[in-house]
């Protein structure tokens, strides 16, 4: 078994080595070595203390001392090269509560997550899997290292993690593992929100983003995402539709291109619906307002993630508009260009797309050649280089005073009603085409 390691790495390795200590590339990156992906970064692991690596190498940050973590950094690129360890007592389901370092890399291996996980390689060894892990990267099956249950009681992350490899790799959970998953569904609660963000997140820009499914099914949303199980109970009585709410959502998930934004919208954008759902007299269900509802939603779900304001105000906008009745005029278009923002509006465009395709077949026959249509007035907007917002109006702030208005609140208010008739007639969009305009409208 010869796997092809970065320039870089060997040398650390071989430096290492030549010292008299044990070193191999480790976790993630033999994972990916093995299966033929491009690894995102490389880790080392190491019988050499913190303070051993450091004396060998030029340059080094000391990245997380007290977990034994040192980068090496070669060129403008960093290494972490981290002491083999055994993680102690995890006091919380959170945190070890202290590290100890070991001189076993048996140890070390036994303390990582899941067997495709736990595998170490050096160039002169080869590979060192003592749990399984390449069969088990063979069989497509993520398994805890030891024993199951002890693994998600120590470290609950571990219980979004396996699901995450789940939907990222295509593989199954193997038996044991998923039953514990289910059992310790609960304990997601001790774990930080920031470090269920990122796994969400990497879930949902996987290739099998639909493998949230499993999130439901081992009753996590129960405890995250409690408005998903009302979803997924949620039937649509609407030729439109021909799911329930829930696996339209997880159909659509898997209709849309891999952007972290675009599939947080899939995951929230009929989130409203629960509360919005009312039967007509002829029993058509209808969710008049969910697209608000569910921006409301989404806003506060991700607030409690703590997402960044960018992304909030992102899905925030995208939802509220998923639903916008486009009445197919180049002014209503410019319109909902203004309200979602310009850089936003394509992101727009794929939603609905995707929204459409995972709706009934009778939605797809209407609705989609309508958002061809769009699409290609949308270009033609673009192409046209018509104003849809306050930075490409003819006029600003500057013109209006000096054509002697008085700064203060009237000011915006105007500038607003001037991009209004502009959006309605692009052709106005010069300064001496709306001062006059502003003047005789005095
Ligand atoms: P990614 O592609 O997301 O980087 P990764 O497997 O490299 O996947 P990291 O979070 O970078 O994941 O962690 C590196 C390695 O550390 C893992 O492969 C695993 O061996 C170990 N590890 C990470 N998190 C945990 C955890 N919560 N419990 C046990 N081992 C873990
Ligand atoms: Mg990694």
């Amino acid at each position: 078994m010869v796997l092809s390691l970065p320039e870089h790495v060997s040398e650390i390795l071989h430096t290492l080595t030549k010292a008299g200590h044990e070193a191999y590339a480790v976790g993630g990156c033999v994972r990916d070595a093995l299966l033929g992906r491009t690894p995102e970064d490389w880790d080392i692991t190491t019988s050499a203390r913190p303070e051993e690596v450091k004396a060998l190498f030029r340059r080094t940050i000391d990245t997380g001392i007290q977990h034994g973590t040192v980068t090496v950094m070669l060129g403008k690129e960093g290494f972490e090269v981290t002491t083999y360890r055994i993680d102690g007592e995890y006091e919380d389901g959170r945190h070890p509560k202290e590290v100890l370092f070991t001189p076993s890399l048996r140890e070390d291996l036994k303390r990582r997550d899941f067997t495709i996980n736990a595998m170490a390689y050096h160039p002169d060894q080869g590979l060192v899997d003592l749990f399984g892990g390449a069969g088990d990267l063979e069989a497509k099956v993520i398994r805890a290292v030891g024993v199951p249950k002890e693994r998600f009681q120590e470290d609950a992350l571990r219980i979004l993690r396996a699901i995450r490899f789940a939907a990222q790799l295509g593989f199954s959970i193997e038996e044991h593992t998923l039953q514990a998953i289910s059992s310790f569904a609960a304990r997601l609660e001790l774990v930080s929100r920031e470090r269920i963000q990122v796994e969400l997140t990497k879930l949902l820009k996987s290739d099998h983003p639909g493998q949230f499914r499993l999130v439901y099914e081992t009753g996590i949303t129960k405890i995250l995402f409690p408005r998903f199980d009302e979803m997924m109970a949620l039937p649509q009585n609407n030729p439109y539709h021909c799911y329930s709410v829930g696996e339209h959502t997880l159909k659509m998930m898997e209709c849309i291109e891999p952007d972290p934004i675009l599939r947080w919208c899939a995951l929230l954008h009929d989130t409203g619906k629960t509360t919005t759902y009312s039967t007509g007299g002829d029993g058509i269900d209808h969710f008049y307002g969910h697209g608000m509802a569910s921006a409301a939603f989404a806003r506060e779900f991700l607030r409690d993630l703590r997402f960044d304001n960018d992304t909030i105000e992102s899905v925030f906008l995208l939802t509220k508009y998923h639903d916008y009745s486009f009445d197919m005029t180049k002014h209503n278009l410019r319109r909902a260009m203004y309200k979602v923002g310009n850089e936003r509006f394509p992101l727009l465009l794929k939603l609905v797309r995707a929204d459409t395709l995972a709706k009934s077949a009778y939605a797809q026959e209407k609705l989609l050649p309508i958002i061809d249509r769009l699409e290609e007035m949308y270009a033609e907007i673009l192409a046209a280089a018509d104003c849809t917002d306050l930075k490409h109006l003819a006029v600003n702030g500057r013109d209006l005073i000096a054509a002697g208005m008085k700064p203060g609140p009237l000011m915006g208010e105007t500038l607003n009603r001037l991009l209004m008739l502009v959006l309605e007639h692009p052709e106005y969009n010069t300064k001496e085409t709306l001062l006059s305009y502003w003047k005789e409208s005095l």
